[in-house]
């Protein structure tokens, strides 16, 4: 976590229990001290704010509320990965506009999932290219009908099947597929001047995971691309988390990873030996509080319901 500890946060602010003029003054560090338009500061006396933090190079997350947002910011090019709900990423463009005001060069969706791509259509009109994976594309596509979202919907113009680069000023953007993990559409995003990448949901850092069976998600190929990941970047890069437990960081290192890989080891491992004993997931979830020998990734109920459902799933599959 030492890499965390590096990066310092260069906004953050609370309408809440800010002065106005101390948030302007905040907002201007970020914002070359220049003045911030009436809409932008009245935006967050509605809706609390989040947190934009510089990693390095000029990419920066931001974190509000849904999975981690990644952003590559210079005065001439941007780039955003992922965009959380409409009214965080209105309060992202917001702060984003004060530095460049040009179209979005690129957005990228990790996968299709609501606190990743809900936020998607506050870019409309906004962006050169949307690429998300041919997967991600296809579930986004299924599920806004579903929940009645079509017309708030904004699905990525661009796919790609297997790999995919992108030069954006000196930066080079490059999207990795390794097949099903937490849904079938998974991507990995490497920034790789800066040797940043976004995991997208293929990283809960200590945290029960979602395991979407209903997309696809595939439990021990997602042990394959967690490994395949640290070995494929090296001990220099900072990976991004698309969430974290209580008290863990949504940045981290390949240690992370092998941690998270463990974790899905373990509660295979778990329902199997549950399943061979005859226990029903009923039986199952009622004496589980925490997965063993991986008792640091936490959650309620619900969450170990969800992660021994989809393991019982996938058993039923084998
Ligand atoms: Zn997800």
């Amino acid at each position: 976590m030492l890499l965390q500890r590096q990066a310092f946060v260069i906004h953050r602010f609370n309408p809440f229990v800010m002065k106005r003029r101390t948030f302007l003054q905040s907002a201007g560090m970020l914002a070359g001290a220049t003045l911030i338009p009436q809409q932008a500061w009245l935006r967050p006396l509605l809706f609390p704010a989040g947190q934009m933090t510089a990693l390095r190079g000029n990419v920066s997350i931001y974190t509000e509320r849904g999975g981690t947002i990644a952003c590559l910011l210079t005065p001439e090019h941007s780039v955003v990965v992922d965009t959380q709900f409409p009214d965080q990423a209105n309060n992202l463009i917001s702060l984003l506009k004060e530095q460049n005001a040009k179209p979005l060069d690129l957005l990228i969706n990790t996968h299709h999932h609501g606190d990743h791509t809900g936020g998607n259509i506050a870019f409309k009109g906004m962006v050169t290219k949307h690429i998300a994976h041919a997967n991600s594309k296809t579930n986004q596509e299924r599920v806004a009908p579903e929940r009645e979202q079509m017309d708030n919907t904004l699905l990525p113009g661009t796919t790609y099947t297997e790999h995919h680069t992108e030069k954006v000023g000196d930066e080079t953007v490059t999207l990795h597929y390794h097949g099903a993990g937490h849904t079938n559409g998974d991507s990995l995003v490497h920034f790789e001047e800066a040797n940043i990448v976004h995991m997208g949901d293929l990283m809960f850092n200590r945290r029960l995971p979602y395991i979407d069976k209903s997309s696809g998600a595939d439990i021990s190929n997602w042990i394959d691309i967690l490994r395949h990941a640290r070995r494929q970047f090296d001990k220099d890069t900072l990976f991004v988390f698309g969430h974290a437990g209580e008290g863990y960081e949504v940045t981290g290192t390949g240690d992370d990873l092998k941690a998270m890989a463990h974790f899905l080891k373990m509660a295979l491992r778990y329902g199997k030996k549950a399943k061979k004993r005859g226990d029903s997931l009923e039986d199952l979830v009622a004496k589980t509080t925490s997965f063993p020998r991986a008792p640091e990734f936490k959650g309620n109920e619900r969450g170990v319901r969800r992660v021994l459902s989809a393991v019982y799933a996938e058993l039923e599959e084998a």
